[in-house]
């Protein structure tokens, strides 16, 4: 419920203009990320898998994010950015503001340095009215730009930030309604990553390094003809030196990528590693382990610092050379325009004009480089995210979906069911059951480790379709529903209770949004909650933790029986409800289960079969098939499994079921 409070913000590094900060240290490609899983999952990919449901962790802290986003996978498919035009198209006014904010302040950039040539050029002249027309004029134009960048700055991250919510809203209502296959595909730590980690790439390209792409593209292209306008001779020159500066900064630029890799697998593989021994202090604590896992995160901590020294060396040397290259070049051509200047062939404000512009290209051009990089890497999140927003569920809504009748009687009808994960296609979980459950009647269902209890209550849930056969509610076949039609119908006690992290009073509230206080207070005494959780600091209100670490099982256990309570429903669905109950609050709960289970149908799966033996009839299961059917006197009389089971339970023998 809270998974996503700790929503990162998002560390968008401004691009310098000048190129020797723009000596990129470019993204991780896949193959450093395959190199790089093992490491990491530990962090990213904490899901914790229970039966049904799935939770995960929460996504790494702050300051990580910035090391996820760079550790991304990227797609050579610039193209894949495509995808987002439909998120970015509701704000086509947006944008177009954006665009001509952007365009004004690129403009007015070029126009500076015009006015600069004029400002120098003027100095000589007596007319002191003339200079003070010129430098009203550059303040008016910086005024222009100052209010024209802030607008920019304005709408274009509007933009993004706008898109970006968009796009988390709808992979998340996307994948919150996909049934438990999908979830067996893919771990949830992938999912989540994808909503924040990749979400947050796609909002730095469209918050920012769109826009300032396109801002040096042009510039680049303007400044570009300007030079030539200016100094074709200088501009000559300019290109002639190109490629002496940029042949340093793509060799050594190549080295400190490789650099810049190892360093991050390095810092990954620490903090993967500090993410295991965290998680599992104490066990570590227990065995005495700390002196172990101290060494080994200095270890990896080192190797880390060791590889940074290395890329920083490199980098400290790559800048030398750069700088020393770069302003070689531009005192070269103040040199040789110097000369024209004193030859008369150019002005001084000229001179001053061209180099401004040179400036201001080479910039473009170090800005440029950068953010290839970076729509490569947003490029890699769309296609995750994009993959995700398209992914297939089998187990589909009717496009017309027939109604249930209303009441809702609560009658159940497994008609020849044979069922196989999906993951399992060659096991049958169930295998050609065939029931019927009559309104009010409690079923429960027996039999040993793995004959399939479970899956016959997910299967009533739809969160599974049958390979044969049907499922029917009220005689109405399940896959003619809408699943949320039906499903509220249901309520769900299941084998692992989730407890989010709210208040006991919204945990016991989650099935039934609309009940009072006071209901839920009803529903808490009948589930033998009411005591432990008025004991609690802030009775109802005390917050239960992050799944409910709080909480003991058993007390778990009752909440979520108070929440299958307060649901109300027609069909009560209660997968090994009591498990973790002691004998004594058992007794309570079951005198609150028998009174909510007289007026509704009630399947119940147990192993305890004192837990059972009440029910009108009780199903054993074995190996996905039906065996028996029977009451508890019945089955007993037939000593076939159930009476197994029953021996080995009553007479004091370990619980096999
Ligand atoms: P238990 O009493 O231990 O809870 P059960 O009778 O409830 O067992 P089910 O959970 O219904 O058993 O499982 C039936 C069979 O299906 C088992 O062999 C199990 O390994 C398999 N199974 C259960 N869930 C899945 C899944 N998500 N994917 C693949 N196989 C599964």
């Amino acid at each position: 419920m809270r998974q996503f409070e700790n929503q990162q913000t998002v560390q968008r590094r401004d691009v310098k203009s000048w190129p020797v900060g723009n000596l990129g240290e470019t993204p991780v490609t896949s193959a450093a990320m395959g190199r790089l899983t093992r490491a990491r999952w530990p962090a990213m990919r904490g899901a914790t898998k229970t039966k049904g449901m799935t939770m995960a962790r929460q996504p790494s802290t702050a300051s990580g994010i910035s090391n996820e986003t760079q550790l991304r996978p990227t797609s050579k498919k610039i193209g894949a950015l495509r995808a987002l035009w439909p998120f970015v198209r509701p704000y086509r006014m947006l944008m177009a503001l954006a665009l001509a904010a952007l365009s004004l302040t690129a403009v007015i950039s070029l126009t500076l340095p015009l006015a600069v040539r004029r400002v120098v050029d003027n100095f000589s002249v007596e007319d002191a009215v003339i200079l003070d027309q010129y430098f009203t004029a550059a303040l008016g134009i910086v005024a222009l730009l100052a209010v024209g960048t802030g607008l920019r700055y304005a709408l274009v991250t509007r933009l993004g930030e706008r898109v970006v919510a968009d796009i988390r809203k709808a992979v998340f209502d996307r994948v919150i309604g996909m049934s438990p296959a999908f979830f067996e595909k893919t771990m949830t730590g992938e999912v989540v990553s994808r909503i924040t980690t990749d979400t947050t790439l796609i909002l730095s390209v469209i918050g920012s390094s769109v826009s300032i792409a396109l801002r040096n593209l042009l510039i680049f292209a303007g400044g570009m003809v300007l030079m030539l306008l200016t100094s074709a001779k200088l501009t000559g020159l300019v290109l002639l030196i190109v490629p002496a500066v940029v042949a340093p900064i793509l060799i050594l630029g190549r080295r400190l990528r490789v650099m810049s890799r190892e360093n991050q697998d390095w810092i990954a593989a620490s903090s993967g590693d500090a993410s295991e021994s965290l998680g599992a202090v104490q066990t570590i604590q227990a065995f005495t382990h700390e002196t172990a896992s101290r060494s080994k995160f200095a270890d990896l901590t080192n190797r880390s610092f060791d590889a940074a020294a290395r890329r920083i060396r490199t980098r400290a040397l790559m800048t030398i050379i750069v700088i020393f290259l770069v302003f070689t070049g531009v005192v070269g051509v103040l040199w040789m325009g110097a000369h024209d200047v004193r030859a008369g062939e150019m002005s001084a404000g000229a001179l001053v004009q061209f180099v401004i512009y040179s400036v201001m290209v080479a910039g473009g051009v170090g800005a440029l480089s950068e953010i290839w990089g970076e729509l490569q890497r947003a490029a890699g999140a769309t296609e995750r995210l994009v993959e995700l927003l398209h992914s297939d569920d089998n187990v589909r809504d009717p496009e017309h979906p027939a109604s249930l009748p209303t009441p809702v009687t609560g009658s159940i009808q497994f008609d020849n069911v044979t069922f196989s994960y999906p993951t399992r296609p060659d096991t049958s979980a169930l295998d050609g059951v065939s029931l019927d459950i009559a309104p009010g009647e409690t079923v429960a269902f027996v039999g040993p480790s793995g004959a399939g209890k479970t899956t016959i209550i997910q299967l009533i849930l739809r969160f599974y379709d049958p390979q044969s056969g049907r499922i029917m509610i009220d005689g109405v076949d399940l896959k003619s529903l809408n699943r949320e039609a039906f499903r509220r119908s249901i309520a769900l006690v299941p084998q692992d209770p989730v407890i989010f992290a709210a208040s006991a009073r919204d945990n016991i509230r989650f099935g039934a949004p609309d009940a009072s206080d006071a209901q839920i207070e009803r529903a808490a005494i009948a589930a033998s909650a009411h005591d432990f959780i008025s004991a609690l600091p802030d009775g109802y209100d005390s917050y239960l933790g992050e799944r409910g670490v709080m909480l003991s099982g058993g007390q778990k256990q009752r909440i979520a029986i108070a929440r299958a309570i307060l649901r109300d429903a027609p069909v009560l669905l209660l997968d090994e409800a009591t498990s973790a109950l002691d004998a004594q609050s058992e007794r309570a709960v079951q005198g609150a289960v028998d009174a909510l289970s007289a007026q509704r149908t009630t399947l119940i799966v147990a192993h305890r079969l004192a837990t059972v033996k009440k029910a009108d009839r009780i199903v054993v299961l074995d190996q996905g098939r039906i065996v028996a059917i029977g009451t508890h006197q019945g089955l007993m009389a037939q000593d076939g499994l159930y009476a197994q089971l029953a021996k080995l339970q009553f007479t004091g023998g370990t619980d096999t079921a």
